[in-house]
């Protein structure tokens, strides 16, 4: 496709894997519901970052993703929105446990993907909460109780969380990794590794990190399946 390499060419994004489809130069070409749309629109949003633009088709296709971009790109509603596509069409019982998890390394950055869940996602009536610790856990425990559809969530808290066998993660079908390198650099790997043990392996996944070194490709070899991998400008080993 000539004028999907055309707008690769021009944002600097490199994709590798089996027909790539061609990003989504704007909003209106996602096919998101119009519920998404007008939310962006009136955070004044005119077009699709270049992580957005090549990752959305991608998502919106199932499929596993790696993505390689550097912090500001726009990579929370390159996951965020095909996740909400993605409960759209298999919204489970949100009181059996959440269909989505986002994996983060803070609780300032899950605070922020709460935030911005809480926002894009209020027209589309999703429910979200934040995991993290520093904080009592009996709040969180009794909004999984009550059901939330996304779950965002520091490694350490949610795996203390699931030792108390609180919360089940037999339906998430959508898993995030966000800032994966940062994650791995906080030695958050063997938290990591039990959490997604608990989570069945028909699901996507899909890993964000603004740097590509060897620890964070062995786990994306481990945990993805025959994933796109998407790079925004030069990688930083
Ligand atoms: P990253 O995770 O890559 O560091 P963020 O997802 O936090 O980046 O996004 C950085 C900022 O850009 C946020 O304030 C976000 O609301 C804003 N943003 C996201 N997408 C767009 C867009 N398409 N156009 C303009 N601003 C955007
Ligand atoms: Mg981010």
């Amino acid at each position: 496709n000539l004028s999907g390499d055309a707008y690769r060419h021009q944002h600097e994004i490199t994709v590798t894997g089996d027909e790539v489809p061609s990003p989504f130069s704007s909003f209106e070409a996602t096919g998101f519901s119009s519920e998404i749309l007008r939310e962006v629109h009136s955070a004044g949003f005119s077009a699709p970052t270049p992580i957005q633009a090549q990752s959305w088709p991608i998502a919106l296709q199932g499929r596993d993703i790696v993505a390689i971009a550097k912090t500001g790109s726009g990579k929370t509603l390159g996951y965020l929105i095909p996740g909400f596509m993605h409960l759209k069409q298999c919204r489970k019982d949100p009181r059996m446990g959440p269909t989505v998890l986002v994996l983060s390394p803070t609780r300032e950055l899950a605070t922020q993907i709460l935030d911005e869940a809480l926002k894009f996602g209020k027209s589309s009536r999703i429910s979200c909460t934040c995991l993290y610790g520093g904080a009592p856990k009996g709040p969180q425990l009794r909004e999984i109780e009550r059901g939330v559809d996304i779950v965002v969530a520091t490694p350490g808290r949610l795996n203390d969380i699931l030792e108390m066998s609180t919360i089940s993660l037999r339906q998430v079908s959508y898993l995030v990794l966000d800032e994966a390198d940062r994650m791995l650099d906080m030695g958050f790997e063997p938290q990591i590794r039990k959490i997604v043990n608990e989570v069945p392996s028909c699901r996507q996944t899909l890993m964000y990190t603004a740097t590509w070194p060897k620890e964070v490709r062995k786990i994306a070899a481990d945990l993805l399946g025959n994933p796109v991998q998407v790079n925004i400008g030069n990688i930083d080993e």
